[in-house]
């Protein structure tokens, strides 16, 4: 559908239209899905109420009072742009103070903060391997470690199976005589909602002398004391080199952040080419964003309410047989094909329940399916709505083990 009816028309870009029947005759094709007012549990969508479990806002903090004010109180102090990149004019005071903030919530020596998770790992990367090291990667790293490796010139890569730990270690033999080694994972996967085995991979990357990397988008405000993360959940302080984390799901604002060394840091700013030519948050942005880290630190309710709503889920989900396999919130509910998980993510929307069916070639062909994503925002009565309707539903599609 188009936005205008005023528009005047470039015939040069038809060739697009068949690319989108192609989508659509392989069951691709995507549409947005506007809705109205605030991101939160009981969004309106399409003219009625509709319950949200697809959203990464884990902690509700999108429209925290709090996160409000400092956004607003930014603007009247700072106006509404930073003016240009960060290295020309473009860092405002408030910009290193969240990053001083971040680096001791972190618990490490400094920290760069970016535009988003996605341009973080473009920041983190390319600048620190290049010609005889080699970027080793789990099967399921999320796409933005993906286009970084691939950004990264002149360094080899090599994927291993998803958290194979042998695998991985036959891939650190293999490259036993590179320069350097730079081992990169997902800290909760993105789809699976499994937890990197950290703990090993930190043991192989000591025995083999790799430097190991973290991207922690779904971990950060969701594990760890207070929502520190994945290499906190496991005590591995000091013993990961980089952790990227965003601010764009739990943290309930935008931007990534590289967590490193001093050194780190300053590479970065030198190097990074999202640093070096694309301008940094407005001011409200980045207050927002202090208030996020000062509200994590300083309450762990949330995150408490997070854990409970997950465990009640899983357990309620397990009753009516279909038990989620994940370690996190992130609960996928796998159906087998893509049609079978359409099909279940349309049923739940009709029956006013919001989860994203996730297919092919997101996940593999016969693991297609709609992923939950719990919210400490979510009630009881909520949950307890979606359960009830997977239950219905699951009998129509005869999806359910008992
Ligand atoms: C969401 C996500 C990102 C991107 O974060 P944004 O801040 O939304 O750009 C990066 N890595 C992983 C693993 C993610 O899940």
């Amino acid at each position: 559908m188009s936005q205008t009816s005023t528009a005047t028309v470039s015939h040069r870009l038809d060739f697009l239209k068949d690319e989108i029947q192609r989508l659509k005759d392989d069951h691709l094709y995507q549409e947005l899905r506007p809705f109205d007012g605030m991101q939160g549990a009981e969004i309106q969508m399409e003219g009625r109420p509709i319950l949200n479990f697809s959203s990464n806002n884990y902690l509700g903090l999108t429209n925290h009072p709090k996160l409000m004010a400092a956004a607003k109180q930014a603007i009247d102090e700072y106006g509404v742009g930073a003016g240009a990149v960060r290295t020309i004019i473009g860092t405002m005071r408030i910009h290193n103070e969240l990053e001083e903030k971040l680096a001791r919530f972190k618990h490490c020596e400094a920290t760069l903060v970016l535009q988003s998770g996605f341009t973080a790992n473009m920041a983190a990367i390319p600048p620190i391997v290049g010609e005889g090291d080699v970027i080793i990667s789990d099967e399921l790293n999320h796409a933005s470690i993906i286009d970084a490796v691939r950004l990264s010139r002149g360094a080899a890569k090599d994927i291993f199976p998803h958290s194979n730990m042998s695998a991985l270690e036959s891939v650190l033999k293999k490259h036993k005589n590179a320069r350097r080694k730079l081992i990169v994972t997902d800290g909760v996967f993105s789809m699976d909602g499994d937890i990197a085995k950290l703990p090993e991979i930190v043991a192989l990357a000591e025995k083999h002398n790799a430097i190991v990397m973290v991207d922690d988008a779904h971990g950060s405000g969701v594990l760890g004391d207070h929502g520190r993360g994945t290499v906190d959940h496991f005590g591995l302080h000091g013993r990961v080199d980089i952790v990227v984390g965003t601010m764009s799901k739990a943290l309930g604002t935008m931007g990534g952040y590289v967590a490193s060394t001093q050194a780190m840091r300053d590479i970065m700013i030198n190097k990074a080419r999202p640093i070096l030519f694309s301008t940094p948050h407005p001011p409200s942005v980045v207050a927002s964003c202090i208030a996020a880290v000062e509200l994590l630190e300083s309450d762990d309710s949330l995150m408490k309410k997070l854990w409970y709503n997950t465990r009640y889920f899983k357990a309620g989900m397990k009753s009516i047989g279909l038990p989620i396999e994940s370690e996190t919130p992130l609960c996928p509910v796998i159906v087998g094909t893509s049609e079978k998980a359409q099909k279940l993510s349309q049923r739940l929307f009709e029956e006013g329940i919001y989860g994203r069916a996730i297919v092919y070639p997101t996940v593999a062909a016969d693991r297609a399916r709609v992923r939950i994503i719990i919210n400490a925002t979510h009630t009881q009565a909520h949950l307890d709505r979606c359960i009830e309707t997977f239950e219905k539903i699951g009998k129509e599609l005869d999806l359910l083990h008992r």
